[in-house]
This record gives C-alpha cells, structure tokens and sequence, in this order.
C-alpha cells in the first residue's frame, strides 16, 4: 500500500484517491529527535487527491492525526494535533530555462514541489508536514503550569536567597585544571 508514491500515468482522469494511513515508518521519522515522542500513541493520515494538468499534480485535502509528545512544560505526554491542509503542485524537475509562467504561479498559495522522472513521492512532504504540525514547545494543556517544584528545591531556593551571593559563590566547586 504505497499510496504516497505513485506514476504520472497512475493519475486517471477523475483523479486518484490518496486517502491512506500513514506508515508507521514515516511517522518514526517524522518524531525522531523530538522529546517524549510515543510512537504508539501517535496516528496519521491523508485524504485526499490527487489530479494532473499535463504533467503537472495537483494534491489537494488534508493530513489528520495525532502525535503524543512531550509537553515542554510539565513533560507530561502532550498530544498534538497534526490537521494541515494539504495544498501542493508538483511540476517536472525543471532543467534548463526557468518556467514563465512562475511568476503567475508563486502568487498562489498553494506550495511547490518536484518530481523526477514519472514518480510522484509524496513520502517526504508528508513527512515534513507532520514534523512542522509539531510545535517547538508543545503544551499539554494551555494553561499547564509546569513541573512542580519539588519542596527540597523549594526550600534549597529559599535558603540560597537568604545566604549572601559570596557565601553562594563559595560553595561552588571549581574543577582542578590538570
Ligand atoms: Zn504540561
């Protein structure tokens, strides 16, 4: 089931649905290096279509699902949602004089990609949509307070600020240079 990755002549007419599940490879690859990604609690999926003009394509509809990742505050599982519109038109790798018609083109907005050859492969734009869905601080909840400060630092804290700042540099352990 390799939907995301199909030929130019694989397009009918009345357009070729992509609606699939996304694998869970691509989404592995879309969480990796993210705090607290759960694999096993993250979802996703595409509907849509794609259509051509000639040997251009068009994918219009949508990426739905939800990754689990950690919140940036408490670090609690966050779940985030993934809902991006999906808007793309794919043109032959261009080689040689630009396209005239770019100009015309890049006042949509809708985003451009290449394909090589007669292969269309939507795995990496899939694949960058999921990671851009996910924010740079995800939250659990908007007014999640954060960690807890424990009563040991709390009180830790609260000793340091009545110790002068000398007496604090004091207890600071310098490394011996070899
Ligand atoms: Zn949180």
């Amino acid at each position: 089931m390799e939907k995301l990755k199909f030929r130019l002549r694989d397009i009918p007419d009345s357009g070729l649905d992509l609606s699939v599940e996304l694998p869970r490879e691509l989404l592995a690859s879309a969480l990796e290096g993210i705090e607290g990604a759960d694999l096993d609690a993250t979802t996703g999926r595409v509907e849509g279509q794609a259509t051509r003009i000639r040997d251009n394509v068009f994918v219009r509809g949508k990426l739905l699902g939800v990754a689990t990742v950690a919140c940036a505050r408490c670090l609690e599982p966050a779940r985030v949602n993934l809902a991006t519109k999906l808007d793309l038109t794919l043109m032959p790798e261009a080689e040689g004089a630009p396209d005239p018609d770019a100009d015309e083109l890049a006042t949509s907005d809708a985003e451009f990609a290449t394909y090589e050859g007669d292969v269309i492969d939507l795995t990496e734009l899939v694949r960058e949509l999921c990671v851009l869905a996910i924010p740079m601080a995800p939250v659990c909840r908007e007014d999640c307070p954060g960690l807890p400060i424990p009563p040991e630092v709390a009180a830790a804290e609260g000793a340091l600020e009545k110790a002068s700042p000398l007496a604090a540099l004091k207890s600071l352990k310098v490394p011996e240079t070899p």
